[in-house]
């Protein structure tokens, strides 16, 4: 007998579920309302990619590329290739026998063209692992044929080894491509904005997004494997500072019309790649925590060599002191970048945007450049980062396009869930307008009339699917939190005046069904 198992959501996944589902989407619904009052539309990516456009955008020395993408092999579709893949497996060259060395040498001929077929096409993908190996099978074709077509024993010990290593090789050789489950989607944003020619558009093109995002991180409170961003783009047209500010504007207007409590605006400025800016900063950096590696942690030590601006991201307590003392990147910012940034500060002000400096705000990246910015709301413990934003003018053409600047953030709406929650914000229940209590079969045809009736005038109508006994069902109603019943028995339908009940202090009055309408009506617009 099969055993029983009890499935359950894969760690780090969670169902979202009623009343919760209703604030998730009152602030998906806050987000299309404000974002388009700022021009914004809203763009659909798909939720995989090849792994590369994230490995490209992101950067392979992350912690989101080297450790916590989702990526797996997609199979292509080509089954020609796979049926010439069969036919050389399975022709049994009798191990070396000179007899049947045609066909064998002539179905690896034609799956040898299958797959060059494939990469001329584009249909195949091979990853660098598969082109060396498909070098090497072909390498020993070659070799095959070279074979003198004799019958004696080392010939046929060299074919029966060539032949066996080729069957392996065949074999084993995958085709596909590898793609990732997004950890995040400003690089689909951007090559979506590539793909399909957005630069002829009027700039810059002003997008938004919103959907789960996956990355294999350790599950804890705030922090999900499969978790959602709302997050948005501007992408082309100049890179003025209002660009920046009206976009963080928009970004608290959005909070505050969904009532996120204790929010806290953090910006910086990381000036851009080059040696009298950022790069030139680093290498002051990077000599002034040579002097103190002793005194650090091993993981910034490790970045000291990889990424001296990340050790300004670290939360050990011991290594806060020596990091205050470090020098701090807008004392060595270009003239350009210090204008910039100080105009960004400007245009908060005159936008009345409050925010705060936070010399440590940084990213790794080389495209990263200028303003980057944080919010932190109350009540998330730790992990109370609710978005994450920055400038990023070479990203597009790092992806393949044309120089275009571009500047986005991307909110945790799990993370803004939790903290409305946590301020009293929550969804209430559902609750149901009208619990319709029917009696008898001539009641049951009115009952279903009226709860289509009212279900279209907008009310939240229960309509029990078997009769139930009077006391029953105004108990089920108020359960359900009803505010009334309305109950339909013969003598109702016959004298035309239906009864609705008020659950809050049981009243009862008789209604005819224009009246009740009309009353249902004045209820809900005075509630
Ligand atoms: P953190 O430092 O908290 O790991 P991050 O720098 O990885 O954040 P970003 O990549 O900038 O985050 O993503 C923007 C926002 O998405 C974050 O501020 C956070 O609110 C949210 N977020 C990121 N990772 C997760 C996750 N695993 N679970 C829930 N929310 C997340
Ligand atoms: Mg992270």
């Amino acid at each position: 007998m099969a055993s029983k198992s009890k499935f359950q959501a894969i760690r780090g996944t969670r169902d979202l579920l009623p009343p919760d589902t209703a604030l998730w989407n009152r602030v998906e619904q806050t987000a299309h309302e404000v974002f388009s009052t700022y021009g914004f539309g809203e763009i659909r990516p798909p939720t995989f990619e090849p792994t590369e456009l994230f490995a490209r955008s992101i950067g392979v020395e992350t912690d989101v590329v080297s450790k916590e993408m989702y990526s797996f092999l997609d199979a292509p579709d080509v089954s020609d290739l796979e049926e010439a893949r069969d036919a050389v497996k399975q022709v049994n060259p009798g191990i070396g026998a000179a007899g049947k060395k045609d066909a064998f040498e002539l179905y690896l001929h034609n799956f040898i063209s299958e797959v060059e077929k494939g990469i001329a096409t584009k249909q195949l993908n091979l990853s660098l692992k598969a082109q060396s190996d498909f070098g090497i099978l072909k390498a020993r074709y070659v070799e095959l044929l070279g074979l003198p077509g004799s019958d004696d024993e080392d010939t046929n010990n060299k074919r029966r080894h060539l032949t066996f290593e080729i069957i392996i090789k065949t074999d084993l050789l995958k085709f596909g491509e590898s793609v990732t489950l997004r950890p995040e989607a400003t690089a689909s944003v951007c090559r979506a904005y590539i793909e399909h020619n957005m630069q002829q558009l009027p700039q810059p093109v002003k997008l938004f997004y919103m959907g789960p995002m996956f990355r294999r991180e350790r599950p804890q409170k705030g922090r999900y494997r499969q978790f959602y961003q709302i997050g948005a783009e501007i992408l082309g047209g100049p890179d003025a500072p209002a660009i920046d500010a009206e976009l963080i504007e928009m970004l608290m207007t959005f909070f505050e019309k969904c009532g996120l409590q204790g929010t806290e605006l953090s910006i910086n400025s990381i000036g851009h790649a080059a040696d009298n800016c950022r790069r030139g900063y680093v290498a002051k950096l990077k000599a002034e925590l040579e002097k103190v590696k002793d005194k650090l942690g091993t993981d910034s030590q490790r970045r000291i060599e990889t990424n001296p601006l990340r050790v300004l991201d670290s939360k050990l307590e011991h290594e806060q002191p020596i990091i205050e003392k470090l020098p701090r990147i807008a004392d060595h910012l270009c003239d350009e970048c210090k204008t910039h940034y100080a105009a960004v500060k400007h245009e908060l002000e005159l936008r009345g945007v409050i925010y705060r400096e936070n010399w440590r705000l940084v990213r790794g990246l080389d495209y990263y450049m200028r303003t980057t910015f944080e919010i932190t709301a109350q009540g998330l413990g730790s992990q109370n980062a609710v978005c994450g934003g920055g400038r990023y003018d070479g990203l597009v053409e790092l992806l393949g396009g044309p120089p275009t600047k571009g500047i986005g953030f991307a909110i945790g709406e799990d993370r803004l869930i939790l903290s409305l929650q946590e301020s009293g914000k929550g969804a209430a229940p559902q609750g149901r307008d009208v619990y319709i209590a029917w009696m008898g079969e001539r009641a049951y045809a009115t009952a279903l009339r009226a709860a289509k009736n009212l279900r279209d005038a907008g009310f939240r109508v229960e309509l029990p699917p078997v009769e139930l006994k009077f006391g029953k069902a105004l108990e089920r109603a108020s359960k359900l939190g009803s505010r009334f019943a309305l109950i339909l028995g013969d003598n109702e339908v016959a004298d035309g005046q239906w009864t609705l009940k008020t659950l809050a202090d049981g009243s009862q009055q008789k209604l005819s069904e224009q009246a009740l309408l009309e009353y249902l009506h004045t209820q809900r617009a005075a509630s």
